[in-house]
């Protein structure tokens, strides 16, 4: 499928931000990347055009129904001017499971890559290079059709925008609190947990307000069932260092498929540290903090790539992991990733392109 680029700028937009006053999804570079779908015709009309407000019908689906997905990467530029992105066909492929789960089209993954390229190639001068930062990628879907029957719309939009982002962790990595949550569930087996599609995120806002309100940085979520098992913490996937072996929950149907939470098991296996994907219950936590097996805990995603975590509070108990300090094992996985991503460090996984 050619691209068709329409590349005139928009007055007020040129202006680049000096990259240590980027802040996470409020700048956005000039051109966006679009595609149309429509019954019949598939995919077409793949264009680049100026960074700009859609028009859409009151009466979208996606605007009532919340038929849409989206994915998350990012691109990182060497002080040489290389730009590398980290797995992203994985991407593609996870936004297809979305689209499934959500009776939305998949798209060709490779077209959609080729596509993403062509936009950085446009847009390279916008990804920063201090040491850090990246631009963040967002590739969505939306419902268009403008119809209020609760029914699969016939018609999609494709997107891809950019946004330059500043370092996460201005400085250095830094553990977090955790509320576990109690009251409020996530997703559920046979519900959409497994799809990255809107309605998760805004059923997460209430209980991430509460903790926030705590003085705490994110919620760590149980199963919607009897609330003793652990899904997934804030949006991150959650891994345990128990005794020597590490921990993270299998995928049990409601559970985001992580891409970081995958790199991270391979790297694990790689250096030969025993990983255990299985159900993990609350309990189990408080008795390995008990007898002080429990050496660290840590959260891994897109945003973040691992965010430790330093102290954890279910039911009024507080557990403290490793004196609240990040663990020897998160800084490792930290640095590596963060290396291979960059191309700072060799890849013998071949997983940056
Ligand atoms: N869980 C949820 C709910 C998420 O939104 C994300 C971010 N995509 C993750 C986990 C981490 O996934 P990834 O490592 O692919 O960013």
């Amino acid at each position: 499928m050619t691209v068709h680029v329409e590349t005139s700028i928009c007055q007020d937009r040129k202006a680049k931000v000096p990259d240590q006053q980027l802040v996470f999804g409020r700048t956005f570079t000039d051109h966006m990347f679009v595609a149309d779908y429509s019954e019949g015709a598939g995919w077409h009309d793949f264009r680049i055009q100026p960074y700009q407000p859609l028009v859409l019908d009151p009466s979208a689906i996606v605007l009532h129904y919340g038929q849409t997905v989206f994915e998350g990467l990012k691109a990182y530029k060497s002080p040489t001017g290389k730009v590398r992105l980290f797995r992203p066909r994985l991407n593609f492929e996870r936004m297809n499971e979305s689209c499934t789960r959500m009776c939305m089209p998949t798209v060709d993954p490779d077209a959609m890559l080729d596509s993403l390229v062509e936009l950085l190639r446009l847009e390279k001068d916008w990804i920063p290079t201090a040491p850090g930062t990246s631009l963040y990628i967002r590739p969505f879907m939306i419902a268009t059709e403008a119809y209020l029957g609760v029914a699969p719309s016939q018609k999609y939009q494709f997107m891809i925008i950019l946004s330059p982002v500043g370092s996460y962790y201005k400085e250095g990595i830094a553990p977090v609190k955790i509320l576990v949550e109690s009251q409020y569930v996530r997703a559920v087996a046979g519900g959409t947990g497994t799809a990255k599609t809107a309605g998760n995120y805004a059923a997460s806002l209430k209980a991430q307000q509460a903790a926030g309100s705590e003085g705490y940085a994110q919620v760590m979520w149980l199963d919607g069932v009897e609330r003793k098992y652990i899904e997934e913490v804030g949006s991150m996937n959650v891994f345990f260092k128990i005794d020597g072996k590490v921990y993270t929950p299998a995928l049990n149907g409601s559970i985001l498929d992580g891409i970081t939470r995958r790199s991270i098991i391979d790297i694990l296996r790689y250096w030969e540290v025993p990983v255990i994907e299985r159900r993990i219950s609350m309990e189990e936590i408080r008795e390995a903090h008990r007898t002080g097996k429990l050496e660290e805990a840590w959260g891994t995603g897109t945003a973040a790539v691992i965010s430790p975590i330093g102290e954890f509070k279910w039911q009024n108990e507080l557990f403290y992991v490793n004196n609240g300090q990040t663990g020897e094992l998160s800084a490792r996985l930290y640095d590596t990733i963060t290396g291979l991503q960059t191309g700072e460090m060799p890849d013998p996984f071949g997983w940056t392109i």
